[in-house]
């Protein structure tokens, strides 16, 4: 990013002098290995990553890229200037895919917004049209990044971006449904009184409509929710059930409806997967995942979220969940809604 003189930082200049007494007897800075994110789009959903990446100080260094350079620098200034307040990461900027260069991980938030009247099939050509413009570049300065696509359609558009990176499928992944099914514990855990940490629920396939709840493998503090309700013989109505599965699903239009955008939640969505990722911490999260040859879906190739192990080489493995005939039947019904969209992209 190019710096006006008024930019310079006087620490740069005056930092020999300043510290030449300690330095001279100082022994070397112990050797960490240096991580960097790049988020490549800064409208409200980049920036709320950002902002969560460097709050939780997930990074070394964060590169931002978008199209706007005015919303851009304004972004990277506004960061820099919180400095003071926040664990040390070195904060870039630029319209030039070079500054993402070295990047352990990217974050794809870029996306063209429907337009009133615009059928989904239109939006998806134009948002496939501008990751032939970005991805092609992530991969070519960070060969081994992993790649975590945000737009929407995410699902179709991590099939997209794994296609056009020709990176290995395990370093391709959607955010998927990781931020669905933390609506869903939170509204399970309101529903039990319980705290949504204690909760394991994994909403899977689309993020969309098309979701599927897992409502067999439900369980809190180690109980299985259902069938524990069954052996007790406490009736529950399956109408419930489907009003929560239908809140999740509701949960971000009510969210744009009330506020224009969603950003708060996806941040935090995308700052865990951040986390799980770099630290290798080995968690389970449900993402969007190459999902051939699992659960029976042997035809076509798609990506859609299962409960996936995720660590520093990226997808380390999927979840065996158990799953009912009719969750089996619905994954299949999901994968089959997200294939039909991308059959018609013709890449
Ligand atoms: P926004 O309009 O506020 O921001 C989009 C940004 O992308 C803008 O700053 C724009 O300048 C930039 N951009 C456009 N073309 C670009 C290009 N070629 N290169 C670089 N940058 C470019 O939108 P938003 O609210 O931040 O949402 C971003 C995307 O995230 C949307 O597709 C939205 O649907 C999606 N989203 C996904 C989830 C999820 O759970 N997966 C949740 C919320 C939002």
């Amino acid at each position: 990013m190019h710096r006006n003189p008024s930019d310079s930082y006087l620490g740069q200049e005056l930092a020999p002098a300043f510290f030449k007494s300690i330095q001279e007897s100082a022994p070397p800075s112990p050797t960490k290995r240096h991580t960097k994110i790049s988020v490549i789009g800064t409208g409200n959903v980049g920036m709320a990553i950002a902002q969560t990446i460097l709050t939780q100080d997930l990074s070394d260094e964060l590169a931002l890229v978008d199209v706007n350079p005015d919303k851009l620098r304004g972004e990277m200034l506004d960061l820099q200037h919180a400095a003071a307040f926040l664990p040390r990461t070195k904060i870039v900027a630029s319209v030039d895919y070079s500054v993402t260069a070295g990047s352990d991980l990217c974050i794809v938030t870029a996306g063209a917004r429907q337009i009133v009247g615009e059928s989904r099939l239109n939006l998806l050509h134009r948002n496939v049209s501008l990751f032939s413009n970005i991805i092609p570049h992530l991969a070519k300065y960070s060969p081994d990044t992993i790649l975590m696509i945000v737009s929407n359609p995410v699902d179709v558009l991590t099939y997209v971006a794994w296609k056009l990176s020709g990176f290995p499928s395990n370093r391709v992944i959607g955010s998927g449904t990781n931020l669905d099914s933390s609506r869903f514990r939170s509204l399970i855990a309101d529903h039990l009184d319980v705290n949504a940490q204690d909760v394991q629920a994994y909403i899977v396939g689309e993020h969309g409509d098309s979701s599927v709840a897992l409502w067999s493998s439900i369980s809190v503090g180690g109980v299985p929710v259902l069938s524990f309700l069954d052996k007790q013989q406490i009736p529950y109505e399956k109408e419930t059930l489907e009003n929560i599965h239908q809140a999740v699903i509701g949960g971000a239009y009510e969210v744009i409806r009330l506020k224009g955008y969603t950003s708060w939640a996806i941040g935090y969505s995308a700052a865990s997967l951040a986390r799980t990722l770099l630290r290798d911490q080995r968690r389970i999260h449900p993402v969007s995942v190459l999902a051939k040859g699992f659960y029976g879906m042997d035809e076509g190739e798609v990506f859609l979220s299962l409960p996936a192990q995720l660590g520093r080489g990226g997808v380390l493995g999927v979840v065996n969940v158990h799953l009912t005939d009719e969750e089996a039947q619905q994954l299949r019904d999901s994968a089959k809604t997200i294939l039909e969209y991308q059959c018609q992209l013709g890449l």
